[in-house]
């Protein structure tokens, strides 16, 4: 796991995202070309191909377009029951992640949170019920 850790660091693409993520900030590529959206990061805009792509901070708010409960987590440090989600942000891209802090329906309103992590990793974008 640590070296995919690193690995994972060691992508120009993916450093920025994490340390965004250390500031709360969820980058999204915007295309120049198209004005597609776009998450994880690619070298090229996936519907248009162009590289004129330029990094900006999701609104934080989406919908959750499917979810399912786990019972039997595939770690054991990992809480039961959690629940893995597709969550279809405002700007378009579908992000998989987990929701907390309560229950949503699918099709609900969710809304950013960060997830802290040990041992110096930067935190990770999970979703929660939307207050507004
Ligand atoms: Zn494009």
């Amino acid at each position: 796991v640590a070296e995919d850790v690193e690995a994972a660091f060691g992508d120009p693409l993916t450093t920025q995202l994490w340390e965004a993520a250390r500031r709360g900030e969820l980058l999204l590529q915007r295309c120049g070309a198209c004005g597609h959206h776009q998450h994880y990061p690619r070298p090229m805009c996936l519907s248009c191909d162009s590289v004129d792509l330029a990094w900006v901070v999701a609104g934080g708010g989406g919908e959750v377009y499917a979810q399912s409960r786990v019972h039997v987590p595939v770690h054991p440090t990992l809480e039961r029951p959690y629940v893995i989600a597709l969550v279809t942000l405002d700007e378009g891209p579908r992000i998989t992640t987990n929701l907390v802090g309560g229950t949503v329906s699918t099709g609900g309103r969710v809304r950013l949170q960060w997830l802290a992590r040990p041992d110096g990793l930067p935190p990770i974008p999970v979703f929660g019920p939307d207050p507004a």
